[in-house]
């Protein structure tokens, strides 16, 4: 049977909590995390195409100020509700402030099936959120950016929708956009390449490569496809993949060459029938039996709770590196790390998007533009140095005889940052 739906804001204070009990601060001085500083929640109303009008509700969860204005993606989903917008707007803070940015944490999305509507009708949806969020977005205010189901074309209509209310193109209101009005080069592979870079930190930790490393991979959303793309350019074999049309899985590997062919036109945005891999010898499984098959990595890029108690008991790979937000429960993190598994957190394993985000904004504001090549290694530098930080702080909890895991480590680096910024702002 289908346990409850699990919480995702509960689950993200509970980890605050285990935080908040290593740290030598009071607790009393991280309660405001427990907040959002602002929650807008709008009724949209958009015409269909064929003329009839249908509403949509619209949510921002403004979390953090405290570091900059509030930062991070928009999600199209059916699912998407205030608690998990919650979760997903606190952890943005975490994130900036594990990179140094300044910038602080928000979340937003719309209740919508994207896939029941035309692209003309998704687009009047955009226009009507940026109708009615205008006010409490911008470039110093909040910046949004793509996440599950948005791209760089929702953000192209999102941006020019808001410079048509401004009378005036600014294209530092959102990040994402299409390279021909504003995009930066490297944007749209970054989270994927992030993680791969997060991975091999990880590996490299253990003293092991990521060549001939067998990966199972969640998702073939932008995130997950250009991972698993990587890591086969890298010499890893891919062994297990999977989307909303099922979940494969092949002990041997699954054939290189049907897999590029497949996650090239999902990482281009089109949606992939997996089912092919069927007829190329991969089994077809159920998603907890997927999660715990034989690897020596797991990626989860998908949606959240996806590894729950059950699912850590079982699972065989040495890392799982969380591409997607929230994939482990906070029990099921806790089991992994007594079972010796290495879990690379959300908070920096998937940070490459935000962080390249944060050099398509800076671009914007400067009017520049930056080489693909100077992005990149910008990019892969700066997570290879907070990698370092969160071993570093892993060290110093040890050599107090305390064993703490990299998502201890990277909360307790996250929530200093931002509890040090809140406590100067209000002197
Ligand atoms: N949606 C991405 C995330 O969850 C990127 C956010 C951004 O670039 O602002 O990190």
């Amino acid at each position: 049977m289908k346990a409850m739906k699990i919480n995702p804001h509960l689950e993200a204070m509970k980890m605050l909590d285990e935080a908040i009990a290593l740290s030598t601060r009071p607790a009393s001085d991280f309660e405001f995390l427990r907040q959002a500083e602002r929650e807008i929640c709008v009724r949209l109303n958009f015409q269909r195409d064929d003329g009839r009008w249908t509403q949509a509700l619209g949510y921002r969860v403004q979390h953090s100020s405290d570091l900059g204005p509030y930062k991070g993606g928009l999600r199209y989903h059916p699912e998407v509700e205030i608690e998990e917008l919650r979760a997903l707007a606190f952890w943005m803070s975490l994130k900036t402030a594990i990179l140094g940015l300044p910038l602080g944490g928000g979340k937003g999305g719309i209740a919508v099936d994207p896939s029941l509507y035309s692209a003309s009708e998704l687009a009047r949806l955009t226009r009507a959120f940026v109708e009615a969020i205008h006010l409490d977005i911008g470039p110093d205010r909040d910046i949004p950016a793509p996440d599950v189901n948005t791209n760089a074309q929702t953000m192209a209509v999102f941006a020019d929708a808001y410079g048509k209310l401004n009378a005036a193109y600014e294209p530092a209101v959102v990040t994402g956009k299409p390279l021909a009005i504003g995009g930066s080069l490297g944007r749209h592979e970054a989270t994927g390449l992030g993680v791969i870079s997060a991975l091999k930190s990880a590996l490299a930790t253990a003293g092991r490569s990521i060549e001939g490393c067998r990966i199972i991979v969640q998702g073939t959303g932008n995130v997950g496809a250009i991972a698993a793309l990587e890591a086969l350019r890298l010499g890893a074999m891919i062994v297990g993949v999977s989307n909303t049309t099922g979940s494969f899985y092949a002990p041997e590997g699954i054939s290189p060459e049907l897999l590029k062919l497949l996650l090239e036109s999902a990482a281009a945005g089109a949606s992939v029938q997996l089912a092919v891999l069927e007829g190329a010898g991969a089994k077809r499984l159920s998603t907890p039996e997927f999660l715990s098959q034989a690897a020596d990595v797991l990626i989860p890029a998908a949606l959240e709770n996806q590894i729950d108690l059950d699912v850590a008991d079982v699972l065989q790979a040495d890392f799982v590196i969380e591409g997607a937000n929230g994939p482990c429960t906070q029990e099921a993190d806790r089991r992994l790390f007594e079972r010796g598994v290495v879990v690379v957190p959300d908070v920096l394993a998937n940070a490459g998007g935000v962080l390249v985000s944060y050099y398509e904004w800076v671009q914007n504001r400067q009017r520049d533009v930056w080489s693909r090549d100077l992005v990149l290694e910008r990019m892969a530098a700066k997570l290879e140095s907070a990698y370092q930080d969160l071993l570093e702080i892993q060290a110093s909890y040890e050599k107090k005889g305390q064993k703490i895991r990299l998502r201890e480590a990277a909360y307790l680096s996250a929530i200093h940052r931002i509890v040090e910024a809140h406590e100067l702002r209000l002197g």
